[in-house]
């Protein structure tokens, strides 16, 4: 394994004078773009190498840092340079390939080296995750059909990326199986193919408490030479999946999006499972996608990187289409099991029909539950809001239970009796009582999960449901027994949020009903019809995955809009056609790239003052095509007491984009003091504008 360790024989054929000093320039996890150079203490010589943690004075106070280069002897880069405090892991953290990836994601992305360096790091100076999910080890969940022979889709699309593993050299796929064709005996047999060949295997999921069926299958195939990252570790145990990952101990990592800058030296393989869903993009700086950076290493490595998804993102298929992914089709369910019938119930009051309030689950949609549950089957009910009601008003006075810091209604949960805001988890009693006028004459509006699990009891009180949202799994451990119980047949029902779309497999599930089938489609985002199509599409798929069809009703008051229309017959191309042709009209990507730059801070003058102001000076550069929107308020305009407005920025093509970006960010450095107060960051390709 390459280590970059620079020895006193390497420098260049000059006589070294051994009283020259060392410098070594140092990553520090700030949002700083630079580097800063240090002094390499003479008794850290022989010790010190690229890619070792180090702590430096920094300002008036200490900071960790990475050895990103070392320079031996010759002068000094600048005058006053301090020397370097400890050396905190000796050892490089870093292997050469995962420094070059790093840096490759900095430049990419405009965002700090240290900062990126840090994202990377497992554990160690890393802030434990601050919710524990539990090791996923959930065994006999789901596994009924292993082993089993590949279909003949399956065998085809092996063989395509078997010969890509073998030839060694870099291959990208797009492996587009519908839900329940068995994408991941492909990823499984294909990892086979690359560990028998003395290759090691990255293997990407979304989440991974939420992807242990993955896990568990791969840990059947292969045992303890899978390392599996998952929040439940600590700092020490991820070092340790760290360290055998990179002396190649380990043939397969498994792992959620930071685990793509584990060092594996002997790489052939990626897989990035369910590669549409947003949680592959980090939501704070450095706002890296693991699936770009998945393809940029498989790139560097010479290896195969396998994106697989039900769903692609519109920017995966659309880059099928210009020949930049190979396209590996699992057209049919495996067994040749139907696709699940979906059908569609009209929330709509008919014309004409007496006034009366729009029932959480319909005459339709009941009648099937009680079918179902009578022939022993089980249900899945999604809505994707979690409480009882999220909008609470005073019927007398007309307040609105509001979140002094956020620009958010509160909603409230009646397991707990609160109000609670769903955006910075603030919460408060609620005594039933209107806090302004003290009015008992409360509304309760909207319906959250709660409320459905209400209505359920009222409508099925011997039935057991069982609910699966962010309030019923912060327990540790409570995600895998809620799942465990319901795959034992202890419940008929399971209610939840998005945690039920997700790769879940429960042969006896024959029904799922979608509450509110167009909760997403009216958010402020070109992504929200692409969202709704892919979400609906994936709790579809949770049905009639055992030996019964299964049959999914979507509850909608919007039965026109085409993500529905196309979700019902589970058409993916219709879809991808209507939405690829709407954003070539309106300009989004993947016609365009974008930036979106946010700023924030406590006074809203200094802020919108900071964005028209940086606003003027990208402007200055408009013969390059670029296109600014705003600077305007985020949606959500008010978040934990700070004032948030952005200015998106759009142009042909991404180097014109970058270029912009760190204009901005050398200008804003320049001119900091001016905008005291005031935060910018920048999100490059950003996933959602909210
Ligand atoms: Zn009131
Ligand atoms: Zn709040």
């Amino acid at each position: 394994m390459e280590t970059s360790h620079i020895s006193p024989d390497v420098a260049g054929s000059e006589p070294i004078d051994d009283r020259e000093p060392w410098y070594a320039e140092i990553a520090v996890p700030r949002p700083l773009p630079q580097t800063f150079t240090y002094v390499v203490p003479d008794e850290l010589r022989d010790r010190i190498a690229v890619g070792s943690q180090v702590e430096v004075p920094f300002g008036r106070s200490r900071s960790p840092g990475f050895v990103v280069s070392l320079v031996r002897g010759g002068a000094a880069p600048r005058e006053g340079l301090k020397p370097i405090g400890t050396l905190t892991y000796p050892d490089p953290v870093f292997d050469g390939a995962i420094l070059e990836l790093a840096k490759w994601v900095s430049e990419y992305y405009v965002a700090s080296l240290g900062e990126v360096l840090m994202t990377a790091l497992p554990g160690g100076l890393r802030k434990e995750a601050r919710r524990a999910s539990p090791p996923p080890e959930a065994r006999g969940l789901g596994l009924a059909q292993i082993p089993r022979s590949l279909s003949a889709a399956q065998r085809k699309a092996l063989a395509v990326v078997d010969d890509a593993i073998t030839a060694q050299v870099f291959r990208s796929f797009l492996l587009y199986g519908v839900t329940g064709s068995g994408k991941t005996e492909v990823y499984v047999r294909a990892a086979e193919t690359a560990v028998a060949a003395g290759g090691q295997v990255l293997m990407l999921v979304p989440e991974i408490a939420l992807s242990f069926q993955v896990v568990e299958r791969f840990r059947l195939a292969f045992g303890d030479r899978v390392g599996v990252f998952h929040s439940g570790l600590t700092a020490r145990r991820r070092q340790d999946v760290w360290r055998r990952a990179r002396s190649g101990e380990l043939a397969i990592v498994v792992g959620a999006r930071s685990a793509v800058f584990t060092p594996l030296p002997s790489l052939r393989l990626l897989v990035v499972d369910e590669e549409h869903e947003g949680a592959y993009k980090q939501a704070e700086t450095p706002r890296y996608h693991a699936r770009e950076v998945a393809i940029v290493r498989a790139h560097r490595a010479g290896a195969t990187v396998v994106l697989g998804s039900a769903t692609p993102a519109l920017e995966s298929y659309a880059n099928v289409q210009r020949g930049k992914l190979g396209l590996l089709a699992l057209p049919e369910r495996i067994d040749a099991r139907p696709r699940a019938s979906v059908v569609v119930h009209d929330l709509r009051p008919r014309e004409g029909a007496p006034k009366e309030r729009t029932p959480i689950l319909s005459r339709e949609l009941t009648r099937k539950i009680s079918e179902r549950l009578s022939k022993k089957e089980q249900v899945i009910l999604f809505l994707n809001r979690r409480g009882y009601a999220p909008f609470v008003q005073c019927r007398h006075c007309g307040l609105v239970a509001r979140c002094h810091q956020c620009d958010v209604s509160l909603t409230f949960h009646r397991t707990s009796d609160s109000l609670v805001c769903h955006y910075c988890g603030d919460r408060k009693t609620h005594f039933g009582t209107c806090e302004n006028c003290g009015s008992l004459r409360i509304l309760f509006a909207g319906i959250g999960t709660q409320r459905v699990e209400e209505e359920l009891q009222a409508l099925f009180p011997r039935v057991q449901a069982l609910r699966l949202d962010f309030d019923s799994t912060r327990r540790v451990g409570s995600y895998e027994h809620i799942l465990r119980a319901f795959g034992a047949g202890e419940a008929e029902i399971l209610l939840g949020t998005q945690m039920v779309a997700r790769g879940l497999d429960f042969p006896n599930v024959t029904l799922v009903g979608v509450i509110n089938a167009d909760a997403g489609l009216n958010l402020p985002d070109f992504r929200s019809a692409e969202r709704t199509f892919q979400l609906l599409t994936q709790v579809a798929g949770r049905a009639g995955r055992g030996e019964r069809p299964g049959e999914v009703v979507l509850q909608t008051h919007y039965p026109e809009h085409y993500a529905l229309t196309a979700a019902v017959v589970q058409d993916y191309e219709a879809f991808f056609l209507k939405e690829i042709a709407l954003r070539r009209e309106r300009e989004y990507p993947p016609f365009t790239r974008m930036a979106n730059l946010l700023f924030d801070g406590e006074e809203e003058a200094r802020v919108i003052r900071a964005a028209e102001w940086l606003g003027t000076i990208i402007g200055r550069d408009a013969r390059k095509g670029l296109t600014l929107l705003g600077p305007a308020p985020q949606p959500l305009s008010r978040l934990k007491g700070k004032h948030r407005w952005h200015l998106a920025i759009r142009a042909p093509h991404h180097a014109t984009l970058r270029q912009a970006c760190v204009v901005a960010l050398e200008e804003w450095e320049r001119t900091k003091r001016e905008h005291a107060g005031v935060r910018m960051t920048i999100d490059m390709d950003p996933i959602d504008l909210l």
